[in-house]
């Protein structure tokens, strides 16, 4: 039985799909939650302390992060859900999207765990686990800037990993297939439209938030106190199997 019980663990994107439901699966653990999210009411309770903050502001996560310490007396980890989908190929792409798309899911990401790393590596322990995607492992046409972020999510990722590990410091990924959120609403209006995004995945249908959120609490939990650098497909089967796919 996987427990969280005590713990308190930094969530980005909060508001919103995938970082919501991390947040409640945390607390059904028995855990706490420093919510974070651009637009975010700021709101102390006992299970969840809200604090608004953007991704790409270094001062801004310094700030949940001392806040929620305030708050629940330490910090014990993190998941990086802040995230935007930035679909293009290399020409349509101009270099302002490009780095939107890096400073959001590249760089959020790693500014989320600098902004951790000094309290957990003051503990001697902790557990972040960052959100990557079946893009950032496989390619796909349309979606560059975004796949080019989560490849290097993954690649940033085992650096944590190997960085802090010495540090009792676990850093793991999770790569969502098609998970039915906010984000992926866009998809029904695509030309191949959403049939052919859920035929790519082998359980026939879109994953749900909660099942990705179950996936990245077990990757915090002591359940996974021997798993570092590593990267689970949370995508019905996407990433495993290449089928012939009939219509
Ligand atoms: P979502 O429902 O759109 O949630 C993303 C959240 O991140 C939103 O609340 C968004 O706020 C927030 N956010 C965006 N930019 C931010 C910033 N600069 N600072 C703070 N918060 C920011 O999307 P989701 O589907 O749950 O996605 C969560 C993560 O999973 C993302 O990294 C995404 O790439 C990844 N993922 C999702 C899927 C999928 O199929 N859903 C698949 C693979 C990977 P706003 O709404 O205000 O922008």
């Amino acid at each position: 039985m996987i427990s969280l019980q005590s713990k308190t663990f930094l969530v980005t994107g909060a508001g919103s799909g995938i970082g919501a439901a991390t947040a409640e699966q945390i607390i059904a653990l028995g855990g706490t939650v420093v919510a974070v999210d651009r637009f975010i009411d700021a709101k102390a309770g006992e299970h969840q302390l809200s604090v608004q903050a953007d991704v790409t502001r270094l001062e801004d996560l310094e700030y949940a992060v001392s806040t929620g310490k305030s708050h629940f007396g330490a910090i014990h980890g993190g998941v990086t859900c802040a995230g935007l989908s930035v679909p293009g190929d290399a020409l349509v792409t101009d270099t302002e999207t490009w780095d939107r798309a890096l400073s959001v899911n590249l760089t959020g990401t790693w500014l989320t765990a600098k902004a951790l790393l000094p309290e957990l590596v003051g503990r001697g322990e902790g557990a972040i686990v960052t959100i990557a995607s079946v893009y950032g492992m496989v390619g796909c046409s349309g979606n560059m800037p975004y796949n080019v972020t989560k490849g290097g999510v993954l690649q940033l990722t085992r650096s944590l990993a190997a960085d802090y590990a010495a540090h009792n410091i676990r850093v793991n990924s999770v790569s969502p297939g098609y998970i039915s959120t906010p984000m992926t609403d866009i998809i029904s209006t695509y030309p191949p439209g959403e049939k052919a995004f859920v035929k790519m995945h082998p359980l026939n249908r879109p994953g749900k938030p909660a099942e990705v959120a179950a996936a990245i609490a077990f990757l915090l939990s002591d359940a996974a106190s021997f798993i570092t650098a590593t990267n689970l497909p949370v995508d019905g089967g996407f990433s495993g199997v290449k089928d012939i796919v009939l219509s």
